[in-house]
């Protein structure tokens, strides 16, 4: 048995009906947030003849699978995350979600099957790993940070802080079988905003009798986005967008009380997304005060952004290269807006997370992550096992 990128991938098309059945066991049960446990204990015997240390999680159902090789060395860890979400799947298909409001619509069945598969491929190798690989199962992606409450239970420090990490992520948007990342920041920081502007109710034609929050709220509404041009680097994208605003009542027809904004806050690094987080408040705070009001601000934090090392991005193009052919690796120009919690990972461990194209043959507009309409290419899982595969074995061997 050899590593060359022909042999593992024809290995991993071996397993692929193995992966694709493991992926719709998952895909018609779907579990949203922290509690996952069918997920759990399907993902469990799937890995149960392998003969890797497993792990439980606590307050959330996570698996934790380690592989240790015949001698010491680095060690890898191998992210998947296995968590659906509230939509109502509408794909037709023979092994859609049985479960009311609740579908894998982002992918994560095809995440959580590829891992499986990844263990299975270097447990068949397991005599010369010349190390440690860390397999992460976990939940509670989609806005639980799942993957902090396993770094709190000890996912980087139980069994020796990883030198390395990875993480995959599948897209209906590209064709099957591509690869795509890029160094430093590939997923947006997030964060949202409340701010109750509290004045003083009052007849609308005695404005001067009365504290009126409206205009105040405007006001910061403006100064938000001036902020945003003014004080965040040109070439770092920033966004802060107002969601929502209400005060007052068409019925009524008087100067309202207060005045609630809501918002969201997107930044690709984490210095600017603190950075953002205090301006709101001191902006609202401080525009209130001048106009002898008051402004209550409660900002939400989301996940940090998601910054790839730059050296195993480099070791992930080229193991793809070799997996696929070149032009099968793609550079990202830019990141991309949304966020994902497997930044928390990458604050403390180097390493990279890489997009995976899946889109169905023959189709031309697809339904993207988070529609009830989304539908992924199974044939992709194969790659996705090989890169997992290969991936590991280049980032234990540096
Ligand atoms: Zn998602
Ligand atoms: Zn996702």
């Amino acid at each position: 048995m050899t590593d060359d990128p022909e042999t593992l991938l024809r290995e991993a098309r071996t397993l692929l009906p193995e992966v694709v059945r493991l992926r719709r066991q998952i895909h018609r049960y779907p579990e949203v947030g922290l509690t996952l446990p069918h997920t759990q204990s399907t993902i469990v015997a799937a890995l149960a003849d392998l003969n890797l240390e497993i792990t439980l999680g606590k307050q959330l159902s996570s698996v934790v699978a380690v592989l240790d090789g015949p001698s010491p060395g680095r060690t890898v860890l191998l992210r998947a995350d296995m968590d659906a979400l509230k939509i109502q799947e509408a794909t037709g298909l023979d092994y859609a979600s049985e479960v009311d409001g609740a579908m894998h619509a982002c992918g994560h069945d095809g995440h959580t099957a590829m891992l499986a598969g990844a263990a299975r491929l270097l447990t068949m190798r397991r005599d010369r790993i010349p190390g440690r690989i860390i397999f992460a199962f976990q939940p509670g992606e989609e806005g639980y940070a799942g993957a902090r409450l396993m770094i709190e239970e000890g996912l980087l420090d139980r069994c020796g802080v990883p030198d390395a990490a990875f993480a995959i992520h599948i897209t209906p948007r590209h064709s099957s079988g591509e690869v795509f990342s890029r160094p430093g920041p590939v997923m947006a920081g997030a964060g949202t905003f409340k701010i109750v502007i509290k004045g003083r109710a009052g007849h609308p034609a005695e404005p001067h009798n009365a504290l009126d929050p409206i205009p105040i709220a405007s006001e910061v509404v403006l100064a938000l986005q001036t902020y945003v041009t003014r004080r965040v680097k040109a070439f770092e994208p920033a966004v802060v967008t107002v969601t929502a605003i209400q005060a007052g009542s068409h019925e009524l027809g008087a100067i309202p009380e207060t005045a609630t904004l809501t918002g969201t806050i997107r930044v690709v690094s984490e210095e600017t997304r603190l950075h953002l987080f205090s301006a709101v408040r001191e902006l609202a705070v401080n525009i209130a005060s001048a106009h002898g009001a008051q402004a209550e601000v409660v900002v939400e934090p989301g996940y940090p952004p998601v910054v790839n090392d730059p050296a195993i991005v480099e070791a992930v193009g080229e193991v793809s290269g070799g997996l696929l052919g070149k032009d099968h690796f793609r550079l990202m120009p830019t990141p991309i807006m949304p966020s994902e919690d497997f930044s928390y990972i990458l604050q403390r461990v180097p390493g990279a997370m890489a997009f995976l194209g899946a889109r169905p043959e023959g189709q031309v507009t697809v339904a993207d992550v988070h529609s009830p309409q989304m539908i992924l290419n199974e044939d992709a899982m194969a790659v996705g096992v090989a890169l997992h595969t290969a991936v590991a074995l280049r980032l234990l061997d540096r």
